[in-house]
């Protein structure tokens, strides 16, 4: 019957009290379990302190407060760790803690699903099987076990991970409001950002709940006729209704939108796409591009150089007229870098 227990972790203060409620307890009780759980990152019954001995023998019969057991742990020269997270029925999923050279920023990147509903041609996950979604508290746990292991916490969360969040959109955002909540992690919304390869219907979903986080489109292809070549959800939902998509948010939102790119030499790096970038960047308005050098080599593609690189960024400056961050996509000898996270050390290609 161990399924049926009840798994407090992941649950709302509201969803916590109701359960409370079925034990007979105050309702106040589920403030006091979610903050023990998010806030104070208590890992057993008896560190609640502030409830009841009766209580706490009780929940502990119910409900066992155990952490996601790790699969293997690496640490990168530039300060990145991966990590894999075990899960039931041999599934495994990864994590990335990215410390910046600084210290003033410490991102966790975490996954979303167990391989990826999707397949991204440049994408090391894509060549998993995909095995499901995650739930909430798997999501949260892959935060906690990463926090503990490292002995310090984030500044920063991106759903960047294995998967497609919004695929997996009520868990995903589910995770992203207990990240935000005051009485559990209390990141700012802006803090924690939501990504998608363009699952167009799931953006406008996320549009009309309003949600708070940061948004980011990975777009990697302007061109209508080719981005299906490397992106097979372009195939269901096209460039233009992705761009109207992205137009829509921020009209009706107000607020910034990045458009992730994935720099690819022979693909996607040439004049003609830097002039479909710009016009994209226009039709948009309030929009900002993260570039991100190719760390896999599938198909015989290779990384660009540092001067392709530094030509694209600048050209594509000049015709949108909008920021453009090289992001640094550190792990790389690890495997941990963007496009990676394929359950192994090394680059998979
Ligand atoms: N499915 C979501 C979340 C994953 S984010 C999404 O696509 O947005 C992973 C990011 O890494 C995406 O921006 C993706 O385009 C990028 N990426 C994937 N494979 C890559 C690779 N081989 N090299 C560099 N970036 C890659």
């Amino acid at each position: 019957m161990k399924e049926e227990k009840f798994q407090p972790k992941g649950k709302t203060i509201q969803e916590l009290s109701e359960f409370l409620k079925t034990l007979g307890e105050p309702a106040f009780r589920g403030m006091q379990i979610f903050q023990g759980l998010y806030k104070h990152k208590y890992r057993t019954w008896e560190e609640f302190t502030n409830l009841p001995k009766p209580l706490r023998a009780k929940l502990s019969e119910y409900i066992e407060l155990a952490d996601l057991p790790v699969g293997f742990h690496m640490v990168s020269e530039d300060g990145t760790q991966k990590f894999t997270f075990k899960l039931e029925g041999g599934k495994e999923v990864e994590a990335v803690w990215i410390p910046r050279g600084d210290g003033a920023r410490k991102t966790i990147c975490i996954s979303s699903q167990v391989g990826c509903t999707l397949n991204c041609s440049f994408c090391a996950t894509a060549k998993l099987p995909f095995q499901g979604n995650l739930k909430t508290w798997q999501i949260l746990d892959q935060v906690l076990s990463v926090e503990r292991i490292v002995g310090d916490h984030a500044t920063n969360i991106v759903f960047m991970g294995m998967g497609e969040p919004l695929h997996n959109y009520f868990e995903v955002m589910r995770a992203a409001t207990i990240l935000h909540h005051p009485e559990a992690w209390n990141l700012g919304a802006k803090r924690i950002t939501i990504s998608t390869a363009g699952v167009v219907p799931g953006i406008h979903r996320y549009i009309d709940n309003k949600e708070p986080f940061n948004f980011a489109i990975s777009l990697n292809q302007p061109d209508p006729n080719t981005r299906s070549e490397i992106m097979d959800v372009n195939e269901k939902f096209g460039l233009d209704k992705l761009i109207e998509a992205a137009e829509r948010f921020v009209r009706e939102l107000g607020r910034t939108i990045t458009f992730e790119y994935v720099m690819i030499p022979g693909v996607n790096m040439s004049d003609k796409h830097i002039q479909l970038l710009g016009k994209i960047a226009r039709k948009v308005g309030n929009c900002k591009f993260n570039v991100i050098p190719l760390n896999t080599e599938f198909f015989g593609w290779t990384r660009p150089s540092d001067t392709m690189i530094e030509d694209f960024v600048t050209k594509l400056k000049s015709a949108s007229r909008v920021p453009v961050m090289n992001r640094r996509s550190p792990g790389k000898e690890i495997g941990g870098a963007c496009g990676m996270l394929a359950l192994s050390g090394t680059n998979n290609s």
